[in-house]
């Protein structure tokens, strides 16, 4: 019998002019738009560093360290992609220098290249087609959309430019698809936008071989017909192919853009698909209700100063993903932990938020300020999300101040502690290699029956994403459940605290795991949605107070 081959179709993204300006939102729209043409789709991320992973960076200049299910550190661009798509993508869908390098030169030691001299043409850009063919095979996906990390004309993202060109060479033209994202400047003296950087970074691929079909201009404001038909005269594409993607205030907004602009109905023509309408109304009403709010509160997010608020973008979108279905805005307030080691009255300023925030962290700098920050909120009943480092903390003060256990702390701030509540288990002990050797990715937590955590998930096994070395030491739980803590959630083999809470509080609540990984548009994850949900609350109580007083 005649089986038609189908073949994966491939569209790439790269980026002009400058880094850091969204090409992570444009593919995942792209991605988005895809979907809604009823195409199973999956991203790979190419990143040109060096590092294996991305999870030996400074999440200070690169953003969060993204995990995936099952458990590799990459960038945070992944966020997007899942958040967007309602995907899990798995480790092998990040492609680095380091893997693709390391790969190759193993196997001339081997001997795989006996007689051969080995170079970046053909070795190199061989080893990153069969990454990205392995992908594609093992996903099952109809189209496979490559970002190219970086941006055009670096040096270390010439041997990845060089892969795909040769790639769309052999899967054919129809097959391929090339979108390159340009930042288009808005100089403040002239106020009109200049399309020269975007001209000299297509001359640039260009120069590679690489003709882009798709231009997505990225702007503060709106680009007018005028300069994109410039851009099209200049960049050698269709005046209908240069799209204007404006800052958004709602970045989930991003495909309805672009659809806007046609996006969606020239996919089909360029790939050589059957003719078909996206489909993105659902998506319209998941992003209204990102605009339409009945009210907002504001929750303090406790950290060190050195922490900026992009670096926990997760959980930014999360807090953000349980107020639209609560139709709350959700402000985050950037709290310096610090400055309750200095000041002990500065802590009281904590009591005008809805609800407290302690993230995931690593080292001692301001953790005696965010212990001060969980006392706060576990006397005074406000409504406290520890995750990861936030409920080993949470762990320490309910340790110190409800349990008796004076000088109780983690392993990892005082390897001296009397009482070291949060430690670090036989398997992790003799680890000598940093990068990759965490507690990473999905994992089982068994929840009880008749537990908040149980009030919020539903049902008895969960599995959620760690990145983490230290856990509560299994000697004190015995101790600390006495005194009324309760850990809800437990690995498989019982032997890992996974979540805990305090019953006779309106919402105290820790995870060892990183619920904001698995948080989506109009599905937020339940610890968010209970944290906000209480946040609410308290919000509404305290504002009948303020009417009756
Ligand atoms: N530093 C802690 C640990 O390694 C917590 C890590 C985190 O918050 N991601 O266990």
């Amino acid at each position: 019998m005649y089986m038609p081959i189908k073949k994966t179709k491939y569209v790439v993204i790269t980026g002009g002019v400058m880094s850091g300006i969204g090409k992570g939102i444009v593919t995942a729209s792209i991605g988005k738009i895809l979907q809604s043409l009823n195409k199973k789709v999956t991203i790979i991320k190419i990143d040109p560093y060096l590092n294996w992973d991305a999870g030996t960076m400074n999440p200070f200049q690169h953003g969060e360290v993204f995990v995936t299910i099952d458990g590799v550190e990459l960038d945070c661009d992944f966020g997007h992609y899942e958040r967007m798509l309602d995907l899990q993508l798995l480790g092998n869908q990040n492609i680095t220098t380091g893997q693709v390098y390391y790969e190759v030169i193993s196997k001339e030691r081997r001997g795989d290249f006996l007689g051969q001299t080995v170079q970046i043409i053909p070795h190199i850009t061989d080893e990153i087609k069969r990454r990205i063919n392995l992908v594609a095979k093992r996903s099952g996906a109809e189209v496979v959309i490559i970002e190219v990390g970086g941006t055009v004309g670096d040096i270390e993202g010439l041997p990845f430019l060089e892969a795909v060109r040769q790639l769309s060479l052999e899967v054919g033209r129809y097959n391929c698809l090339f979108v390159h994202v340009t930042f288009v400047p808005f100089p403040t003296h002239l106020r009109e936008p200049k399309t020269k950087p975007t001209q000299h970074s297509v001359k640039e691929l260009r120069s590679i071989g690489i003709d882009p079909s798709f231009i997505v201009c990225r702007s503060e404001n709106p680009v007018g017909k005028g300069p994109r038909r410039k851009i099209a005269l200049f960049c050698n594409v269709e005046e209908r192919a240069v799209f204007t993607l404006p800052d958004l205030d709602v970045v989930y907004e991003a495909p309805l853009v672009l659809d806007g602009q046609g996006l969606g109905q020239m996919i089909p023509e360029y790939l050589d698909f059957e003719e078909k309408k996206p489909e993105l109304l659902e998506w319209k009403e998941t992003v209204d209700s990102f605009k339409n709010f009945e009210g907002e509160i504001t929750i303090g997010m406790i950290g060190k100063y050195a922490e900026l608020a992009d670096s926990y973008i997760s959980i930014n979108e999360s807090l953000k993903h349980a107020g639209a279905v609560l139709k709350r805005r959700v402000n985050i307030d950037w709290v310096n932990s610090e400055d309750f080691e200095k000041d002990p009255y500065a802590i009281e300023r904590l009591g005008k938020y809805a609800g407290i925030l302690i993230p995931g962290g690593f080292g001692a700098r301001g953790t005696e300020g965010k212990i001060l920050a969980i006392k706060f909120a576990r006397e005074n009943n406000v409504p406290f999300l520890g995750i990861c480092f936030g409920m080993q903390l949470a762990t320490v003060e309910f340790a110190r101040n409800m349990a008796g256990l004076e000088g109780a702390n983690s392993t990892e701030l005082d390897q001296k502690s009397p009482h070291p509540v949060i430690c670090i288990l036989p398997e992790q002990v003799n680890v000598k290699n940093k990068g990759g050797t965490m507690r990473l990715g999905g994992y089982t937590a068994v929840i009880t029956p008749g537990t908040k955590a149980y009030e919020l998930y539903k049902t008895e096994k969960i599995v959620r994403r760690h990145r983490h070395r230290f856990e509560v030491n299994p000697e004190y739980i015995q101790i600390l459940e006495k005194n009324g803590l309760v850990f809800s959630g437990r690995s498989e083999d019982g032997r890992l605290m996974e979540i805990l809470e305090l019953p006779n509080h309106p919402f105290f609540f820790g995870t060892q795991f990183h619920p904001e990984f698995d948080s989506r548009p109009a599905k937020p994850e339940p610890a968010y949605l209970g944290f906000i949900k209480a946040a609410v609350e308290r919000e509404l109580k305290t504002k009948i107070i303020e009417a009756t007083s």
